[in-house]
Formats: structure tokens, sequence, C-alpha cells
């Protein structure tokens, strides 16, 4: 089973990512993570996209999908959770033609949905523990939120169309929560 954790920055996409792979051994792929390990090793690539992190922008398409080849190509485990990947048309449809090489395909979107002003006040708080700089400023919270309205929300209607897409409620306990998700991957 491959799932997509789909939701604005805040929605709690890395939590419930992380509880899936314990519980379940799925294997949890985030570019997030990715782009920050590679910022922190000084790599060029690295280099190229600490700017655009730091804006709250998107990364370049070829940079996110080059990051999810590679781990594809050696990860195994039960199904793939993908966290904050795909984020833009092109990185689905790439993600779409990586799968069919591995004979697989996406089983479901799952969307966390939460209130814009929740979003804000969560990552202001998670940014006090964290120390990343994106969840420190409120522009740029603002920034990562609107580059997920203008270029990411649209991903609704692809996995619509292809009848996967599943919304859920993500406002509560962090257990509550999870349970709303295996809810819907128990029925596919
Ligand atoms: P995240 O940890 O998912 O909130 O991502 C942190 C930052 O990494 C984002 O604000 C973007 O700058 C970048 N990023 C992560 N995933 C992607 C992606 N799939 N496409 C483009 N940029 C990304």
């Amino acid at each position: 089973m491959n799932i997509i954790l789909l939701g604005p920055p805040g929605a709690g996409k890395g939590t419930q990512a992380r509880i899936l792979v314990d519980s379940r051994n799925m294997v949890q792929l985030s570019t997030g993570d990715m782009l920050r390990e590679a910022k922190s090793t000084g790599s060029e690539m690295g280099k190229k996209v600490a700017e655009v992190m730091a804006g709250g922008g998107l990364v370049t398409d070829d940079i996110v999908i080059g990051l999810i080849r590679e781990k594809l190509a050696c990860a195994a485990g039960n199904g793939f959770i993908f966290d904050g990947f795909p984020r833009t048309e092109s990185q689905a449809n790439a993600l779409d033609k990586l799968l069919e090489k591995f004979n697989t395909s996406i089983s479901a979107m799952i969307a966390l949905e939460v209130s814009d002003e929740i979003l804000i006040n969560r990552l202001l708080e998670r940014g006090k523990g964290s120390g990343r700089a994106d969840d420190s400023n409120r522009k740029i919270i603002e920034n990562r939120i609107n580059e997920y309205y203008t270029k990411t929300a649209i991903l609704k209607t692809y996995y619509q169309r292809k009848n996967c897409y599943y919304g859920v409620d993500g406002v509560g306990g962090i257990e509550e929560i999870t349970s709303r998700i295996v809810d819907v991957m128990s029925k596919l």
C-alpha cells in the first residue's frame, strides 16, 4: 500500500507518517527531511535549495524528483508514505511514472484538513522547539501556506480523478487523527 499524506505545512503529515512507520513498517519518504539533510551537508545542491527553503518557496521539481527517485530505488518495507511530496502536478506525474517502474501505484491520497489559524499557531509552537527558521517567522509561514494553496492544493483534483482521494479532519488529538487515517486505509 502506498499512501500520500497531503496537507498544508503544520497539518501533521510528518507526525502521522512516523506513527505509520512504527506501527506498519511502512517507509516514510519526506522531501522536506531530504532537503534539510542536503542543506546540512553543505553540498552544491544543498546550497542551491537553502535560500528557497528559507523564504518558504518550493524547490524546483527536478531536484525533488531526483531525490525521490534515488530513495525509491533503495527503500524496502511495507509500502511507502509520501510526506510533503508531490507538491505540484508535474511531481505527481513523475511519481506515477516512477512507481510504474516498480510495478506499483498510489493506493490513496489522504489529506489532513486544518484551518489556517490553527496551522500558523502549530508552526510557531513547533518553531520554538525545533529551531527551524521557516517555522519561526509568521511571514515565511504565510508564504508556505500560500504556496500550498496556489501550487499543491490542485492535487486534490488529480487524485480525485483517479478515485483515490480521501479527506480527513486533521484537528484533534494525535491518536484520534491516526485512527481516522487507519480507518481510510482499512477500507482500501
Ligand atoms: P516540509 O518539511 O515538507 O514542510 O518542507 C520544508 C520546505 O522544503 C518547503 O517549504 C519547501 O521549500 C521544501 N520542499 C519540501 N518538499 C518539497 C517538494 N515536494 N517540492 C518543492 N519543495 C519542497
